[in-house]
C-alpha cells in the first residue's frame, strides 16, 4: 500500500480508546504532517468504579480530558458525542454523525477497532461499545459516506459523497500490519495521562508498564523497538 499523507479520522467508543490502542500511530501521522481528527462515540460517563460520582459530572470531566489529550497528540480536532457509555448501538442516527464527519473531513484513512475481536487470549473479552464502534466506522465508510443516496440531506448542506482509501483497525485478532512507532511511546503515554479520571492513583503506572511491553513485543516482529498492531484494509 502506498504511503498515505492525507487527513485521518479516528472513530472510537470511549474518550481514552484512541490513545490506548493507537496513540503512537496517531502521533506519528501528526508528525508526518497529516491532519488527524478524533470522533468519540460515547461520553464515557460510566468509566468509574466510584458509585458516588455523578455520571453527568464524569462526562463533563472526560470531555475536558479528551481535549487535553488531543492537544498532547496534536490532533486537528476531537469531538465527543452524547451517547452514554455502554449504550452505543449501530443506529442510523450514530452513522449520520460519522458519515457527516467523513464527508466534512474527507479522510484518506479511517482508524477504529476491529468489531470481530470478541475474545483476547482467553483472558478477557472486548467491551460491547468497542465492537459496536468498529461496526459503525465500517458501515459509515461503506455503504455510507461514498454513496450519495445515503444521508442524501448532507448533499443539500454542501457536503459530497466521499470514498475512504484505507481502514486501520486496532485491538484485533486478525492483524496484518505492524506500524513502527519507535519514538512515539512517550507522547502516547503523555496523552493517556491527560485522561486523569481513568489513570488516578496507580492507573498510569499500569499503562506505563503494560503499553511499552506490548509495543516491544509487537516491535520484535518487525525488528524495531516499538510497534502497534493493526488489521489494515486497502479499499482503493
Ligand atoms: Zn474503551
Amino acid at each position: 500500500m502506498e504511503e498515505r499523507t492525507g487527513p485521518v479520522l479516528a472513530v472510537f467508543a470511549h474518550p481514552d480508546d484512541a490513545e490506548i490502542s493507537s496513540g503512537g500511530t496517531l502521533a506519528k501521522w501528526v508528525a508526518a504532517g497529516r491532519q488527524v481528527h478524533l470522533l468519540v462515540l460515547t461520553n464515557g460517563d460510566r468509566g468509574s468504579s466510584d458509585p458516588s460520582l455523578h455520571r453527568a459530572e464524569l462526562a463533563r470531566i472526560r470531555a475536558e480530558e479528551t481535549k487535553d489529550a488531543a492537544g498532547v497528540l496534536g490532533l486537528a480536532s476531537a469531538r465527543v458525542l452524547e451517547t452514554s457509555d455502554g449504550e452505543l448501538e449501530n443506529t442510523p442516527k450514530v452513522r449520520d454523525e460519522v458519515v457527516r464527519t467523513i464527508r466534512r473531513i474527507r479522510p484518506q484513512t479511517v482508524l477504529s477497532c476491529d468489531p470481530t475481536a470478541w475474545f483476547f487470549d482467553n483472558r478477557y473479552y472486548n467491551h460491547s461499545d468497542h465492537r459496536t464502534a468498529g461496526v459503525v466506522a465500517l458501515d459509515s465508510v461503506f455503504p455510507g459516506a461514498g454513496n450519495p443516496h445515503y444521508f442524501a440531506e448532507h448533499l443539500a448542506e454542501g457536503l459530497e459523497a466521499w470514498d475512504v482509501h484505507d481502514i486501520w483497525l486496532g485491538w484485533t485478532n486478525e492483524l496484518n500490519h505492524h506500524e513502527d512507532v519507535t519514538g512515539y511511546l512517550d507522547v502516547k503515554l503523555a496523552a493517556l495521562a491527560r485522561h486523569r479520571s481513568q489513570v488516578e492513583g496507580d492507573g498510569i503506572r499500569f499503562f506505563e508498564e503494560w503499553l511499552p511491553r506490548e509495543a516491544e513485543e509487537a516491535g520484535k516482529k518487525i525488528g524495531v523497538q516499538h510497534a502497534e498492531e493493526f488489521r489494515v484494509l486497502d479499499l482503493s
